[in-house]
């Protein structure tokens, strides 16, 4: 099988498609404040990790830096809500996309390249072709057009890692234990953390988004998206 990154179009311009949104997560955990680094925060979304019946939900809907008990709290309240296999961080996102939207949408939307939203057309077909790691959950932007498909973003889990030898970790802070990088230009995931037959996961420690040569070859049964497929090799 191959993989490959979704990507924004070099150039906008040349795109085929008008659609556009401007939308947030309903809710989040908060970010933590390390003495040394600052606030640090990931930027990993969990769309289906729904807190509509959680009492204490209004208070899951500040990113912004608390303490590590105060993250510690909010983060006990969320992980009932979360399925097995999501490791809650700070600075998650949580739940559906909430905003509005205008245009006309491709059936695949990277816009920005973290964030997957699918046309519903596209969901039925990704399902029904039997494609593994599709999780959809519809985002809830409102438009002005009452024709156009509903969207669905696709809740990547970061499930594979980059290969070692391509990435250069900065030193272990020996406060909050961060020892991250930056994403490098050259980059390959790592064979052994490649989870097996899924068709769309995300990479740990980046917001990089990878998707199957079948996935790509669904999707244009519907025509043209505005994303590039970066192709990422395995070794
Ligand atoms: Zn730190």
């Amino acid at each position: 099988m191959r993989y490959f990154e979704l990507e924004e179009l070099a150039n906008l311009e040349s795109g085929q498609w008008s659609g556009s949104y401007r939308a947030e997560h309903r809710w989040c955990l908060p970010s933590i404040l390390c003495p040394r680094c600052g606030a640090r925060g990931g930027m990993q979304a969990y769309p289906s990790v729904d807190l509509s019946e959680l009492p204490e939900n209004e208070s899951l809907t500040d990113i912004w830096p608390q303490s590590a008990e105060e993250y510690a709290r909010r983060a006990a309240l969320v992980r009932p809500f979360a399925t097995a296999g999501i490791v809650l961080e700070p600075g998650n996102s949580l739940g559906p996309l909430v905003g509005t939207a205008r245009g006309h949408f491709g059936p695949v939307t990277a816009l920005p390249s973290w964030q997957v939203l699918v046309r519903e057309d596209a969901r039925d077909l990704l399902l029904e072709t039997g494609l593994q790691g599709i999780i959809p959950v519809r985002a809830e932007l409102r438009t002005r057009r009452t024709k156009e498909l509903p969207l669905y973003e696709l809740e990547a889990r970061p499930l594979a890692k980059l290969h070692p030898d391509c990435i250069d970790r900065v030193p272990t802070c020996p406060d909050c234990g961060d020892n991250s990088f930056s994403l490098p230009p050259k980059r390959w995931l790592l064979r052994e953390s490649v989870p097996p037959g899924l068709d769309l996961f995300g990479v740990e420690e980046t917001t990089r988004i990878v998707v199957s040569e079948r996935f790509i070859d669904t999707m244009n049964r519907l025509g043209p998206s505005d994303v590039f497929y970066r192709e990422i090799t395995v070794g």
